[in-house]
């Protein structure tokens, strides 16, 4: 097991040569808020979506606390997103996500028109992203996003890893 490299950003060498633009810095700030979701115990995944080179939402899981099944963290981002454009087609936009979106999540990528989403580990029970199924590039839809599989992978399950086997030494957590 390698150290927990998402919990803080201080210093790694590399950080001089980080290009603003690009997908392993942005999925970094998705990293920053699945950490946001960890701490708050919640599965930690997190989201950001990028328009123009910069970000216009960031949003992490908080199924728990709002008691709400659909507020994943790419949902969240997808409405602040487009609270931030004033529009609902995000055509001109990036999203980001830990981990591979699953079939609500796909679903509203493709009904916002996202023009590429970008994810890090692969959900092999439940993502659609081309895990199960490829929802976002569904043939008969009348859109289909670009799909970035595996950025930064390895910190994106170590997340998830974590967290459940941390769940699983809770003896009174179901
Ligand atoms: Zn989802």
């Amino acid at each position: 097991m390698t150290p927990d490299s998402t919990s803080d950003g201080n210093g790694s060498p590399d950080d001089a040569l980080i290009d603003l633009t690009s997908d392993h810095h942005f999925m970094g700030e998705a990293l920053r808020q699945a950490g946001k979701a960890y701490q708050a115990e919640e599965v930690p995944v997190g989201a950001v979506i990028v328009h123009g080179g910069r970000i216009i939402a960031r949003a992490y899981n908080q199924v728990e606390l709002l008691k709400d099944a659909t507020a994943h963290a790419e949902m969240l981002a997808i409405t602040q997103a487009e609270s931030a454009l004033g529009d609902w087609r995000l055509n001109e936009c990036v999203l980001y996500v830990t981990k591979e979106p699953c079939p609500m999540c796909a679903g509203a990528a493709v009904h916002a028109r996202l023009g590429r989403v970008v994810f890090g580990a692969p959900d092999p029970k439940a993502g659609c992203a081309g895990g199960v199924l490829n929802l976002l590039q569904f043939p008969s839809f009348n859109h289909r996003c670009e799909v970035t599989a595996g950025v930064r992978e390895a910190e994106c399950r170590q997340l998830l890893r974590s967290f459940f086997a941390e769940q699983r030494r809770r003896p009174d957590e179901v």
